[in-house]
């Protein structure tokens, strides 16, 4: 059973008070103008949520994973693009750096994340998606350099990001020696932004390319997990564990903003000669919505409340993995049922649900799509390997 203390009630309430102020009231804005909110950014670095998870020796106050999902929840009932803004600020990169990286690697991300920077974290590649262990970015050594080539897409956070951690084969000696993280920061020679997507929902943060052109970067901008470079891509990811509790707890906190606008709405439209909310059609609706709500927020809480008992610090693949999936689809479904229950007046650009549906529908793509989560939890529930290429199953029985 989860009982919050009360830190972390007074820490919700905090994240609830930005919510119904900044970030709440200028939504709408954010997605109509496409601009990252600098504003709500400035507003949240002050409350001390931005580098929440930032231990105490780095400066800042050692938040759990746990602590982050009470303040993104609250945050994305209100605004999807601050709950995310929140995430990268606290989980992801930063949090990949924060366990791996040497002191002066650790105290640089600390710095960015606790001065209001969202880090972006670069692996998907135009021909490496769900594939990401096929991208072509490389590093290789040059001396005392790394140079980068490549170019990733649908990077968040392009162009106001000014930390980024960079996925890319580690060429060294001519010889591929597994997928590594290197710290780069934006300005820096080589870092070039391409072009902006324009995308469904959650318009207020770029998504972009970033091409790296003979981006030559010293040596200590590499990140090696403790398993070193050949495993530094299971590494890297078992970082990334954080970030997908993050990014379900966003598509919760969209779900519940939705649900509330939905009760509100059918508490006061009357049709028949009596509040919608009498019509037991639309209970049913409500009841199935405030049920996927509560247990996709169970989901979350055990997934992110496991990387207090995990070796790694971050949370347990699977739970994170079950997590994700639940949120996202049911996000979906939650939005969805929002717009219907406000009939014509839900499809409007002026109603937030409008807005919502858009910003949940990214949930089950972005940070690992549902379909390679389910091969993920198949993999565990069959206790079994499932390689996804053509000869994957074949060479396993060869190697058998
Ligand atoms: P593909 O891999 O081409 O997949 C297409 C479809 O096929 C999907 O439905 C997929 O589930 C399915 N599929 C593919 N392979 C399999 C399989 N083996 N089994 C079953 N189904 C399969 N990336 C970053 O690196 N950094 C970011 O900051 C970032 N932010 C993003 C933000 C948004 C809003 C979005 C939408 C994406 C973001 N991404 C980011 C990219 C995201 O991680 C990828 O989109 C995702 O990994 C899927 O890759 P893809 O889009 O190339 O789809």
């Amino acid at each position: 059973l989860f009982v919050l203390s009360e830190r972390q009630c007074d820490l919700q309430a905090k994240a609830k008070t930005i919510a119904d102020t900044t970030a709440g009231r200028r939504a709408a804005e954010t997605d109509r103008s496409e601009q990252y909110p600098q504003d709500v950014v400035s507003a949240l670095t002050s409350a001390g949520l931005m580098g929440m998870s930032v231990p105490k020796e780095l400066g800042g106050p050692g938040a759990s994973y746990f602590d982050v999902t009470l303040v993104i929840e609250e945050l994305a009932a209100k605004c999807g693009v601050s709950g995310r803004i929140v995430v990268e600020g606290n989980m992801g990169g930063v949090g990949a750096i924060l366990a791996y990286g040497t002191p002066d690697q650790r105290a640089s991300a600390a710095q960015h994340v606790l001065g209001g920077d969202k880090p972006a974290i670069c692996i998907t590649e135009p021909d490496a998606g769900s594939a990401a262990t096929e991208m072509t970015t490389t590093a290789t050594r040059r001396g005392d350099t790394w140079v980068l080539n490549g170019k990733k897409h649908w990077i968040t956070g392009g162009g106001v990001s000014k930390l980024h951690l960079i996925f890319a084969r580690v060429i060294e000696g001519g010889e591929f020696k597994g997928i590594g993280g290197f710290m780069a920061y934006l300005g820096e020679d080589g870092l070039v932004i391409g072009k902006r997507e324009p995308t469904l929902g959650l318009r207020g943060i770029p998504e972009t390319e970033v091409i790296f052109d003979n981006l030559r970067l010293p040596l200590d901008r590499l990140i090696t997990p403790p398993e070193g470079i050949k495993r530094g891509f299971a590494g890297l990811m078992d970082a990334y564990n954080a970030q997908r509790v993050g990014a379900a707890t966003v598509a919760l906190g969209i779900a519940r903003g939705a649900y509330e606008e939905a009760v509100s709405f059918i508490k006061r439209r009357e049709q028949f000669g009596r509040p919608l909310a009498e019509f037991q059609g639309l209970q049913w609706m409500i009841a199935d919505m405030a049920i996927q709500i509560d247990a996709a927020r169970l989901m979350i809480w055990r997934a992110a409340a496991s990387a207090e008992y995990q070796s790694s610090g971050f949370p347990d693949p699977m739970l994170a993995a079950q997590a994700k999936v639940f949120a996202s689809e049911m996000a979906v479904k939650v939005t969805n049922d929002a717009l219907q229950l406000h009939g014509a007046r839900g499809y409007s650009r002026n109603n937030n649900v409008e807005r919502m549906l858009r910003d949940a529908r990214m949930f089950t793509i972005g940070g690992g799509t549902a379909q390679m989560l389910r091969n993920l939890v198949a993999g565990k529930a069959l206790d079994m390997k499932t390689p996804q290429t053509r000869g994957g199953y074949l060479s396993q029985e060869t190697c058998n």
